[in-house]
């Protein structure tokens, strides 16, 4: 591992089912090679699909609690902590900048744990999080994302944690089931646009395809996390696949890099 000297590239990851945190699949070695493939950054800011409020909130204790935001899975699940300390001092920065509110309510939520246990097992780098205001329309949260691009200057890893495609509906809990077509379909037209950098038909995805949409996240939480992931990204940035393929059907665990 490199010492940061640059500035940070942004990632989306697909984080799909919790079990991915105990899984050991295609999916988790290629989370496990991050790391070697990007600077060590000097925070992490994790934009989670399981943390929406009314108003954005900033995770500001110092050593945020893992919570474990399920129910129904192994108590294996349930024993795990990932024990990174917070980075308080940023997330008052970025209250100051009137992103958001500091609250020490929240800790660490699966959206974030899960991966990271694979991507830095050590829990040796800080990490915040940032929620999802349930109020905002896909092109705020596109636009807010640009007001925390800045701390990729700063050595802070920016990490949208959501799926592309999302469907509990019409899961099939078997991990490898074949995929439903509408899903390919939806993961392979974000794609194109997230490869081409146009990203206006994912930030206008609600009037340009509903019905594609709706069937592919019948609630939008996993979602948006991708608009933080674009919206901090840059034109200049360097699109890398960290994984693609489906899970359980119906989720999409497409994960990339950009920068
Ligand atoms: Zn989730």
């Amino acid at each position: 591992m490199t010492t940061k000297t640059s500035k940070m590239p942004v990632i989306f990851i697909g984080h799909g089912s919790p079990m991915n945190a105990l899984a050991d699949n295609a999916f988790t070695n290629s989370l496990k090679e991050v790391s070697r493939r990007i600077e060590t950054p000097t925070a992490i800011l994790v934009v989670s699909a399981h943390w929406i409020t009314n108003g954005v909130e900033l995770q500001g204790g110092k050593n945020p609690k893992t919570i474990h935001d399920f129910g129904g899975f192994p108590q294996a699940l349930f024993d795990i902590q990932y024990p990174a300390k917070g980075v308080p001092e940023l997330a008052r920065e970025l209250e100051l900048l009137k992103v958001g509110k500091v609250t020490e309510d929240w800790g660490l939520d699966h959206g974030a744990w899960t991966i990271l246990r694979h991507i830095y097992p050590q829990a040796d780098i800080p990490v915040f999080q940032m929620s999802l205001n349930a109020n905002m329309t896909f092109k705020e949260h596109f636009e807010l994302a640009k007001e925390i691009k800045f701390l990729r200057e700063r050595g802070v890893l920016i990490i949208g944690s959501g799926n592309i495609v999302h469907n509990l509906r019409q899961i099939n809990w078997k991990e490898d089931s074949a995929p439903f077509e509408w899903a390919i379909e939806f993961d392979e037209l974000i794609k194109e646009s997230i490869v081409k950098r146009n990203y206006s038909p994912i930030i206008n995805i609600l009037s340009e395809n509903p019905t594609l949409a709706k069937t592919a996240h019948p609630t939008f939480e996993h979602f948006v996390p991708l608009l933080y992931t674009l919206g901090a990204s840059s034109e200049k940035d360097e699109l890398s696949s960290i994984f693609e393929g489906i899970q359980n059907a119906s989720i999409s665990m497409r994960s990339f890099i950009l920068g």
